[in-house]
C-alpha cells in the first residue's frame, strides 16, 4: 500500500483519535493519518509500515474508509489551464482522477476534447476568469508564457487566487508572476519531472519540484495550497520542494543535458539493429523521447534558464575531450610507427621489424587514421610504417 493513499487532502482536520479493530490511528493536523501503536506515537514512515504489516485487509479497508470520509468533507479546486496542449492535457487527467473540476483555455480549440473527457473549454482567458478558479495553472510553452501571463485578465479573478504554472524553468516564471500579480495572489511554482511519455503508466515516485513563492500561512489560500499540491502526492510522485534558483541549477545539469544528447543523437537516425545492447536501446527510447516534445519546449530550455549555455559549453568541451584522448592516442601509434620503422644507423632491420609486430597493419592504420587525421600526411606514414 503506498503511503501517498494515507494522506489527506484537508490540512484543517482536527487531532483525533480514530480506533479500529486492531489499531489506532491518530489523525494528525499535518495531514498524515499515522497510527498509535501501544507505545504511543510513532514516526510517520514507522506508522505507515507498521499499517502494511498489521492484518492487511482489514487495515487497509478501515482505513481507506476512514480516508473517503474526511475527503467527502473537502470541496473540489476548481483549476483552470492556460496552454491545453500536449502537456495541458496529461496534467488535466490527473486534476481530474483526483475528483477536481478542469476549465481550460487556449490559442487552439480544444472544446471537443473537453467535451469527451467531463472538462470545461473557454475560447478566451475573459471567459475562463470570470469563472473565477481557484487557480490558474499556466501550461503554455516557456516562450509564449509571457505574452499570454501578462493579458491575463487579472480583475476578472478573486483576489486571493493561487497562480501556479508547470514550466521546466521556475526562475523566469517566478519573477513574472511577481512582477505582474497583485499582492493577494497566491504563487506556486512547480515542475512535474516527467511527461507525457514517461508518466502514461502513471505518476507513482517520479518527482514533482515545487516552490511555495507566495501563500499565506492559513487560511483559505493556505488550504487550497496544499489541497492542489495533495494532487500531486495522491498520485504518488516525489514531492521535492525547493527553491526556483536550485531547481534551474539542478535541471539545467541534468534534464537539460538529457534533453540536448537526445537532440544530437536523433540527427544520428538511429536504428535498432538485431543486435541490439541494452545501452543502444536506451539511447533509442532517449531519441524518442526528445523529439516527442517540441522543439519550442527544447529552446525554451535554453534560453530561459540562465545555466544552460555554461553546460552547453561543458558538454563541447567533454566531446573535445574525449575525442582528443582517443585521436591522440592514434597520433602516437602512427609518430611511433614512423619514427621507429627508420632504423638507428647500424642497428639490424629485423629487431626494427619486430618492435613493431604488435601495431595494426598499415591499412588498418590508414583506415583508423583518415577519421580525423586529414593534417598527417597518412599515405606517407603508411608507406613509410610498411615492413619492407
Ligand atoms: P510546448 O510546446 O512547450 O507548449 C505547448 C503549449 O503552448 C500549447 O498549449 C500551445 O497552445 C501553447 N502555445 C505555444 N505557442 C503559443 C503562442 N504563441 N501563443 C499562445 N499559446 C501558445 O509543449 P508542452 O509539452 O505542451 O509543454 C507545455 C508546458 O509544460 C511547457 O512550459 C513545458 O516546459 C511544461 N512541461 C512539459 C513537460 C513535457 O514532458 N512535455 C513536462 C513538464 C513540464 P495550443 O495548443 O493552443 O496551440
Amino acid at each position: 500500500m503506498a503511503s501517498s493513499s494515507l494522506r489527506f487532502a484537508q490540512p484543517t482536520f482536527p487531532n483525533s483519535i480514530l480506533k479500529t479493530k486492531t489499531n489506532t490511528f491518530f489523525v494528525s493536523k499535518s495531514v498524515f493519518l499515522t497510527p498509535v501503536p501501544n507505545k504511543g506515537k510513532a514516526s510517520n514512515a514507522h506508522a505507515i509500515t507498521k499499517l502494511a504489516c498489521v492484518n492487511k485487509t482489514t487495515e487497509i479497508a478501515a482505513c481507506n474508509q476512514i480516508i473517503g470520509d474526511v475527503n467527502a468533507k473537502l470541496t473540489p479546486l476548481r483549476i483552470g489551464i492556460i496552454g491545453f496542449g500536449n502537456f495541458g492535457q496529461f496534467i488535466a487527467k490527473g486534476l481530474r482522477r483526483q475528483g477536481h473540476f478542469v476549465l481550460a483555455t487556449s490559442r487552439s480549440d480544444y472544446s471537443e476534447y473537453c467535451k469527451q473527457n467531463g472538462m470545461q473549454f473557454f475560447r478566451n482567458m475573459d471567459a475562463l476568469c470570470e469563472e473565477q478558479p481557484d487557480v490558474i495553472l499556466v501550461c503554455s510553452s516557456i516562450l509564449s508564457t509571457e505574452n499570454i501571463i501578462r493579458s491575463i485578465p487579472i480583475h476578472k479573478l478573486k483576489p486571493d487566487t493561487i497562480f501556479a504554472d508547470v514550466l521546466s524553468v521556475k526562475q523566469f516564471p517566478r519573477n513574472l508572476f511577481l512582477e505582474i500579480l497583485p499582492p493577494g495572489f497566491g504563487i506556486v511554482c512547480t515542475h512535474p519531472m516527467f511527461g507525457p511519455e514517461s508518466g502514461k503508466n502513471g505518476w507513482n515516485g517520479l518527482p514533482f519540484v515545487f516552490e511555495k513563492v507566495r501563500v499565506t500561512d492559513t487560511g483559505a489560500q493556505a488550504e487550497k495550497c496544499t489541497q492542489f499540491l495533495d494532487i500531486f502526492e495522491q498520485e504518488g510522485c516525489r514531492m521535492v520542494e525547493m527553491t526556483c534558483e536550485e531547481h534551474d541549477r539542478h535541471a539545467a545539469g541534468s534534464q537539460f543535458i538529457t534533453h540536448t544528447i537526445g537532440r544530437i543523437l536523433s540527427h544520428l537516425n538511429l536504428e535498432s539493429t538485431p543486435i541490439n545492447t541494452k545501452g543502444y536501446e536506451t539511447l533509442l527510447q532517449l531519441t524518442e523521447n526528445t523529439i516527442s516534445d517540441s522543439f519550442d519546449l527544447y529552446y525554451g530550455l535554453f534560453m530561459y534558464n540562465v545555466n544552460a549555455t555554461e553546460q552547453m559549453d561543458n558538454l563541447d568541451r567533454a566531446f573535445e575531450t574525449v575525442k582528443q584522448k582517443l585521436y591522440s592516442r592514434l597520433h602516437d601509434i602512427l609518430r611511433k610507427q614512423i619514427v621507429e620503422r627508420v632504423p638507428m644507423q647500424g642497428e639490424l632491420r629485423t629487431k626494427s621489424t619486430n618492435s613493431l609486430s604488435y601495431l595494426p597493419d598499415g591499412e588498418s592504420i590508414k583506415k583508423l587514421a583518415s577519421l580525423s587525421m586529414s593534417e598527417i600526411k597518412l599515405s606517407e606514414a603508411v608507406t613509410v610504417s610498411s615492413p619492407r
